[in-house]
């Protein structure tokens, strides 16, 4: 089967979270699976995109409204991630830094989509299955069916996989001239709350749609940001795949990111060492138990708890834990973080930013790892956590809830209800005792770190999902 992925982001490529290391390893399984896969995302100016070599396969001009941007096709020669890595590259438009955050941003992902139809539309063979990621890709199962001018593709079935549903790219009809021609019929099918929504227009044309878990698929339905009875509505083409994590990436035996490595023998040895590391890097006791946060710091996450629910655990278990910050996002709470610094001198450290070297370290060097999440519609983070040994402590909700049982039910994690401060220190409390029955805690570290979360069994679902679209033409 020819498969092709179109996402705005890929491990290693570009990433800013999940979504980059989801479409950095289903493609490769798909492809070990025995399927022609591709991958297509915008050129950034980023350190793989340096570093490697490629060819142009294929040059035009993206037309949007009075704007005419050239765009080139770059083919990373040597297929090194595992799949066919195409970058479209539209210099003006994504020759930057950063992935996303920009005031062009409907410009710039619309010029991709636009550029990414019409070299497909151009090629000789046409794909199987076309399965785009998130909102900034999902204009194109509404292209493939109205515009004019990708006519060819309007039987390829396409398909929308939902990371994370609050974000929808929404955008003022005032743009819809930007879209390549198509019968104003259909117009409507772009509007949702009087805007141009693209997360919207994806799932009313996609023919199949999948949240990266079964809870999530649950959730969107009371809790989309606007879309609840549009998730309502497309129930019955609607999947929740719980995502995978690549365990060649993230394989504690073989790292190179750690300062040790350890299998499930060794660690106990193997995970002091890395926490000894760490707590020489960030002035940490290494004698008391570690726990710690990676990732945005974002309502969203939690994040705006976690100055105060570590201003509380810190204070009441005085010199008797740690805890480590890794992240970035809303300033007042980047804020609100460093300024507990100078109280817990010893106990306590943040590192604000992105540093994904320092993010393995921490899976295998912490105790335990914080996720407070109001909104997980997957999470990647507690399965990297299990699989490196570090129980995670997580609010049941989405992904969260498929993945971490508590220990009390015999599980693999610390689990709490509530996205609250009295919540997440009462799990800290369970997890401090837990830290000193070192048996118990062990044989909850092993039963996370022998479960099985590869991307091997789940890619299956994926190509199933495709087949019954494919057989639906
Ligand atoms: P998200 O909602 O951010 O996509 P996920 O749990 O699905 O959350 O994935 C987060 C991914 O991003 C993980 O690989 C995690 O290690 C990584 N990550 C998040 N923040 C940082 C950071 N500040 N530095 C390094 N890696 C990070």
């Amino acid at each position: 089967m020819e498969i092709f992925h179109i996402s705005a982001e890929c491990y290693p490529v570009a990433k800013v979270g999940g979504l980059a290391d989801v479409v950095g390893a289903l493609p490769k399984y798909q492809n070990n699976a025995g399927h022609q896969v591709r991958v297509v995302m915008p050129c950034y100016d980023t350190k793989f995109r340096k570093e490697n070599d490629f060819e142009c396969v294929h040059w035009g001009h993206v037309k949007l409204g009075n704007f005419n941007f050239p765009f080139n096709i770059l083919k990373e020669k040597t297929d090194s991630l595992g799949f066919e890595l195409y970058l479209v590259e539209i210099q003006e438009l994504f020759d930057r830094k950063d992935i996303y955050g920009y005031q062009d941003d409907i410009e710039r992902f619309l010029s991709f989509q636009i550029a990414t139809l019409d070299w497909i539309t151009g090629r000789s063979e046409i794909p199987d299955v076309i399965n785009c990621h998130d909102h900034h890709t999902g204009l194109i199962p509404f292209m493939m069916l109205y515009c004019h001018k990708y006519e060819k593709l309007r039987n390829i079935p396409s398909m929308i996989t939902i990371h994370n549903g609050l974000y929808q790219g929404q955008f003022g009809f005032d743009k819809l001239y930007y879209l390549p021609e198509f019968d104003l019929a259909h117009v409507k099918v772009l509007e949702w709350d009087n805007c141009i929504n693209s997360l919207a227009v994806a799932v009313k044309c996609a023919w199949a749609v999948t949240t990266v878990s079964p809870s999530y698929l649950n959730e969107i339905n009371y809790y989309a940001n606007g879309l609840e009875s549009l998730f309502n509505l497309v129930r019955y083409k609607s999947r929740g795949i719980l995502n995978g994590i690549d365990i060649e990436v993230w394989d504690p035996a073989k790292d190179a990111m750690l300062e040790k490595n350890y299998s499930v023998k060794t660690f106990e040895k193997g995970k002091q060492e890395n926490k000894e590391k760490l707590c020489n890097l960030f002035n940490l006791d290494p004698t008391k138990p570690l726990f710690s946060f990676i990732g945005r710091l974002l309502e969203e996450k939690g994040g705006d708890l976690l100055p105060h629910a570590a201003a509380l655990a810190l204070s009441e278990n005085y010199q008797q834990i740690n805890i480590l910050i890794l992240g970035s996002g809303n300033k007042v709470i980047e804020n609100q973080l460093n300024s507990l610094l100078q109280d817990y001198k010893g106990n306590y450290n943040t590192f604000i930013g992105y540093n994904e070297e320092l993010a393995h370290l921490i899976y295998a060097g912490s105790d335990f790892l914080l996720m407070p999440s109001r909104v997980e519609p997957c999470g990647l983070n507690q399965m990297y956590s299990l699989r490196y040994g570090t129980i995670p402590i997580v609010r049941r909700t989405g992904g969260l809830r498929d993945t971490v049982i508590d220990f009390g039910d015999d599980g693999n994690g610390i689990c709490h209800d509530q996205a609250t401060v009295g919540d997440i220190c009462y799990s800290i409390q369970r997890a401090v005792d837990l830290y000193d029955d070192k048996k118990h805690l062990n044989k909850i570290r092993k039963i996370g770190m022998n479960t099985d979360h590869s991307w091997e069994r789940v890619c299956q679902e994926y190509i199933e999902l495709y087949n019954l679209i494919i057989n639906k033409k």
